[in-house]
């Protein structure tokens, strides 16, 4: 509502002119007539003006609108559909979902990246997802299994979501060996996702010897579609576990050692286990 776009002065000014007309008239009568319909006009937009504003101005009519506006945002569809309010007073953050999600990469849509022998990113992935279901299940841990585009991520409450990629297939140089963490951008606790990420990369390496391979964090993983679907509150990060050319041998015959490693991290960030800085040997 452009209530601000009116001030006292406008609407004194049209008002003044108003009552000129009658003074006007006597002096001519060609210009008595033109100044009548020009006072007329005058008038009528003066009135139009002071009605408006008799219409904006009411008691309360200033946050009367802004609610009106509060509950017309409120109302309006999110992305699923479902009406988004939050009425004030309930916390966001005092949530306690324990269920963990476990994202296997390109599962259900499509192959990912394919090696010469046929080996697919999106099996290997599943490969090390279900281990890490498995191993979670097996400590206590409820845990869902979801595909890349899952219908579950829609809104999806846990206490934390790790997608599962690997990189190419392909031999780039010898520096391609390693894994990478990527953390929601998104995500509204930035301490919490960045002690998730800090998990996630310390175990996975202290366990598999893999090398972090630094800068090649890219926007496919800060912007991953399933940080934008889950409920913003769910603590979410994607590891690109190691690179299919040169870690072949380890992501596909030592896949319990991957397995154990993303675990290690997930079990690092929920029980809170301390970091130590990297140690010097
Ligand atoms: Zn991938």
């Amino acid at each position: 509502m452009p209530v601000e776009d009116f001030s006292n002065e406008d609407s004194l000014e049209p008002i003044s002119e108003a009552s000129a007309p009658s003074e006007r008239r006597l002096e001519d009568d060609k210009t008595a007539s033109f100044n009548f319909w020009g006072g007329l006009s005058t008038v009528l937009a003066a009135a139009f003006i002071v009605a408006t504003l008799f219409t904006v101005w009411t008691p309360g009519s200033v946050v009367e609108s802004s609610l009106q506006a509060r509950m017309a945002q409120a109302l309006e569809p999110g992305p699923g559909g479902e009406i988004l309010f939050e009425p004030e007073g309930v916390s966001d953050d005092q949530v306690n979902w324990e269920n963990i999600g476990i994202v296997a990469g390109h599962y259900g849509f499509d192959p990912g990246a394919v090696c010469p022998n046929n080996v697919t990113e999106a099996e290997l992935n599943l490969g090390i997802a279900t281990l890490v279901q498995k191993m979670l299940t097996d400590q206590g841990y409820e845990v869902d299994l979801l595909q890349e585009f899952d219908s579950r991520l829609w809104g999806y409450q846990a206490a934390v979501v790790v997608s599962i990629h690997l990189d190419s297939c392909q031999y780039i140089n010898d520096q391609a060996t390693g894994y990478k963490v990527a953390a929601a951008l998104s995500a509204r606790d930035a301490v919490e996702s960045q002690r998730l990420t800090q998990c996630l990369s310390t175990r996975y390496g202290e366990i598999t010897k893999l090398p972090y391979h630094a800068g090649s964090v890219t926007d496919d993983m800060t912007y991953y579609h399933a940080f934008d679907e889950i409920d913003p509150r769910t603590m979410a990060a994607i590891i690109e576990a190691g690179f299919m050319n040169m870690d072949y041998r380890i992501l596909t015959e030592q896949t319990d050692l991957v397995a154990e490693g993303i675990v290690a991290g997930i079990r690092c960030y929920i029980h809170d286990e301390p970091l130590q800085p990297s140690q010097s040997p």
